[in-house]
């Protein structure tokens, strides 16, 4: 039998050779969903393959009848119906450990960016000043990192934080206390953590428990020297509240890579927020990782396919 899949983002190809090099698989890569031959592709594929830009939801399922697998190269799947696709019986995978490195090592980035003021710094030579005394930082050393959530990412955040000589403190209500024990972390309350960090980093998935976590009443417990850093999911953080904090210089200043709109919209108040440092969602963005999680997706739906293997399937139990 032949299977077709169809990637529809930018996937890793070289991550993919398990499949596009198997005379049983035929892969289409067709990234403009208008276009007729992406409609034609969807009528007789057995898996679509997705990183962010595509959104899966019910219409595209619908148009997909022989569809058995939905696999997004990455770890979110905010952007697949997931309920429609269980209706549907259609397996849901991602590739959840694939970049998992590059998030953690975007993390200690973007804190030692913030708290050294590297991009401000770095425009500031560019505009031909040479201002040594107004990129005063602060140290990570003897300081304490507040991770909200950790799992894959915040473990790994774990470990470098704790190279850099800082002391670890974690809120996540899933944890057991012998995970943190092996990791060498405290775990606490979040109220506790906020009032206490003096650097709050975020790794938790978006979900309903999640999402406006961190609102305005939440940064304002915050120490006024305190830093945010929030490469996870946007929504969990308030934005608007988010660039009131740092106008007012409630802190000290925050990093993000993700937001509530993506790509940011041009009216955001977080343009003109100061000591803030952006990028545009590249915490996966590392060759290494795309690699990685495209050879985790091709995998999983070798297994699905051909062995009817669904065991790592993100809707499992509703297709049971
Ligand atoms: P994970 O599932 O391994 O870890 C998430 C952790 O959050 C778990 O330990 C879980 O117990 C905890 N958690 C869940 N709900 C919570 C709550 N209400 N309060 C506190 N803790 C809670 O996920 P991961 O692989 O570590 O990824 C973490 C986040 O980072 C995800 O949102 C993922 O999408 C995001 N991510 C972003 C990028 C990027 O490109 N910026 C790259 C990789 C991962």
């Amino acid at each position: 039998m032949t299977f077709f899949v169809l990637v529809t983002d930018e996937v890793d190809e070289r991550g993919l050779s398990d499949l596009s090099g198997d005379p049983d698989f035929v892969v289409d890569r067709i990234d403009d969903s208008s276009a007729p031959e992406f409609a034609q592709s969807l009528a007789r594929v057995h898996a679509v393959i997705v990183r962010s830009a595509t959104t899966v939801d019910a219409a595209m399922l619908e148009a997909a009848p022989e569809l058995k697998v939905v696999a997004r190269a990455g770890v979110g799947v905010d952007n697949i119906d997931v309920d429609a696709a269980s209706r549907r019986g259609i397996a849901v995978f991602n590739a959840p450990s694939g970049n998992t490195m590059a998030a953690a090592e975007l993390t200690m980035a973007l804190i030692l960016a913030v708290m050294r003021h590297v991009a401000e710094a770095d425009r500031s030579v560019r505009d031909g000043e040479w201002e040594r005394s107004r990129f005063q930082g602060v140290e990570l050393e003897g300081r304490t990192l507040g991770l909200i959530g950790a799992g894959r990412v915040g473990g790994e955040v774990v470990t470098r934080a704790r190279s850099f000589g800082m002391e670890v403190i974690v809120y996540d209500p899933y944890l057991t206390d012998s995970r943190a024990r092996e990791l060498g972390f405290r775990l606490t309350d979040l109220d506790v953590l906020l009032e206490s960090a003096d650097v709050v980093s975020i790794h938790v998935p978006l979900t309903s428990e999640t999402e406006a976590l961190l609102g305005a009443e939440e940064l304002a417990s915050m120490k006024s020297s305190a830093y945010l850093v929030n490469i996870a999911r946007g929504g969990v953080v308030d934005e608007s509240a988010l660039a009131e904090a740092l106008s007012h210089g409630r802190l000290a200043g925050a990093a993000l890579d993700v937001y509530e709109t993506e790509p940011l919209p041009a009216d955001s108040p977080l343009r003109q927020a100061p000591n803030l440092v952006m990028t545009p969602h590249i915490g996966a963005a590392t060759q290494d990782a795309q690699v990685r999680v495209a050879a985790e997706v091709a995998q999983r739906i070798r297994d699905a396919l051909t062995a009817g293997d669904l065991s790592a399937a993100l809707n499992r139990a509703a297709l049971d």
